[in-house]
């Protein structure tokens, strides 16, 4: 499958048993039909559970920044850019 918009051959990435093709080129994600609803199913089992909820909060939303600036490559902000991170 080529990428529609720079026809590049999209790579296929598999987050959490979802495949996703994704651009090298452009950076896009492109989704199969139902692809989209399986991430966000998982991504609300996921955040149903309220102490992952509230990890993530802890992880993700306090506001350390010296943290952030020791840990460059730990800069995920939710599941989904977790997802979408390549
Ligand atoms: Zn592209």
């Amino acid at each position: 499958m080529k990428c529609p918009t720079c026809q590049t051959t999209l790579l296929i990435a598999d987050k959490k048993g979802v495949e996703i093709d994704y651009c090298p080129d452009c950076r896009g994600i492109w989704l199969d039909r139902g692809e989209l609803e399986k991430i966000l199913e998982r991504s609300a089992d996921h955040y149903s559970n309220r102490s992952n909820y509230e990890s993530d909060v802890k992880k993700y939303h306090y506001s350390d920044n010296d943290h952030y600036k020791s840990h460059p490559h730990k800069k995920k902000k939710s599941f989904l850019d977790d997802i979408f991170d390549f």
